[in-house]
């Protein structure tokens, strides 16, 4: 058993608290390799703003979660060489689907856990919920849980109501479980191609297409039913269009690939939306950064020479999330 607080870590408890109160969001970056570790802690550092690494099942099978939660130990050391004297660092499960994986996550130095049983019915759920949140607390572990489904593209169902978070089911569902944070869906989904170019209306000007908007509605009605509890978005990558036009422009194919307007999640950002997840952006941004250099230098055949470059890119792009989307900077001096 290690407990995150030797490990330097901190549980989103008070972050949550300080961000709801603030106006302001928290980010959540999946990481599976160093240099988006690098990326993310330099950009965390050099702005002062709390973060939060993310574990995704994904990850867990591509680097291992045991040399995972050993990077995340190393990069709170790494945070303060880099002159963040305090840094407030989350390491989180992201999506944990069986109450076993996140209990070893619990027992290996993760501050904070994802039980996500949206898939479940109500009842299984709460069920599951609870028993997670038991544990997890017994150690000042956070749990994240998730009420409604998100839609990705390869679902045959759109986003449509009933996918939804229902408002009336919220308090309940916190009362019973005693999660400390809930996921919700109001419209975000994961992935890269968010939205299908039919759910989506063309810019006359351009020819790109519109996202719809989220549904601020039921955003409003779960505040009403909840206030003040943390509330996460999942899916909230924007897809920038000059990282997909850069993936293009150099021998990639991303056709119709759309994100979140980052005008929306600036807005939910200042509502009691404590908790943002981005994880495709720093993808693209990657890719796009990667491609332009094999492209450019066809010879090049040393890793760092186009992972370099990778990392320059994503830091960038964390740094402009924190500070023109989030709002989060100096928030951890
Ligand atoms: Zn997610």
């Amino acid at each position: 058993m290690i407990s995150y607080k030797e490990l330097g870590l901190v549980n989103t408890r008070e972050m949550f608290a300080k961000a709801v109160k603030g106006g302001y969001a928290i980010p959540a970056f999946n990481f599976n390799n160093m240099e988006q570790l690098q990326a993310i802690i330099q950009a965390s550092a050099e702005t002062k703003s709390p973060v939060i690494l993310q574990v995704s099942k994904g990850a867990r099978n591509y680097a291992n979660q045991t040399l995972l939660r050993y990077m995340a130990e190393g990069a709170v050391a790494y945070a303060k060489e880099l002159g963040w004297k305090r840094p407030q660092i989350v390491l989180h499960l992201d999506h944990g689907d069986t109450y076993e994986t996140c209990k070893s996550c619990v027992d290996m130095g993760f501050s904070s856990v994802m039980i996500d049983g949206s898939a479940l019915p109500y009842a299984e759920n709460v069920a599951l919920t609870k028993k997670v949140v038991r544990y997890a607390h017994k150690y000042d572990v956070t749990v994240e849980a998730e009420l409604g489904v998100l839609a990705g593209v390869e679902d045959e169902v759109s986003a449509e109501e009933s996918h939804y978070t229902r408002p009336e089911e919220v308090f309940d569902f916190v009362k019973k479980t005693g999660c400390d944070s809930l996921a919700i869906s109001i419209g975000t989904s994961h992935g890269a191609y968010k939205f299908r170019p039919e759910q989506c209306t063309r810019d006359p000007k351009t020819g790109k297409l519109v996202p719809p908007p989220l549904a601020f509605n039921v955003l409003k009605a779960i505040e009403k039913n909840l206030p003040g509890f943390p509330i996460v978005l999942h899916g909230s990558s924007s897809v920038p269009q000059e990282y997909v036009d850069m993936i293009d422009k150099y021998g990639g194919k991303m056709p119709n690939a759309v994100g979140i307007p980052e005008e929306q999640l600036r807005k939910a950002a200042k509502s009691a939306v404590c908790k943002i997840n981005i994880d495709s952006d720093s993808r693209l941004a990657m890719t796009a950064a990667v491609r332009k250099v094999l492209a450019e230098k066809p010879g090049e055949f040393d890793p760092r020479k186009y992972l370099g470059p990778a990392r320059d890119e994503m830091k960038k792009l964390y740094a402009e999330k924190i500070v023109n989307v989030l709002g989060s900077a100096n928030k951890a001096r």
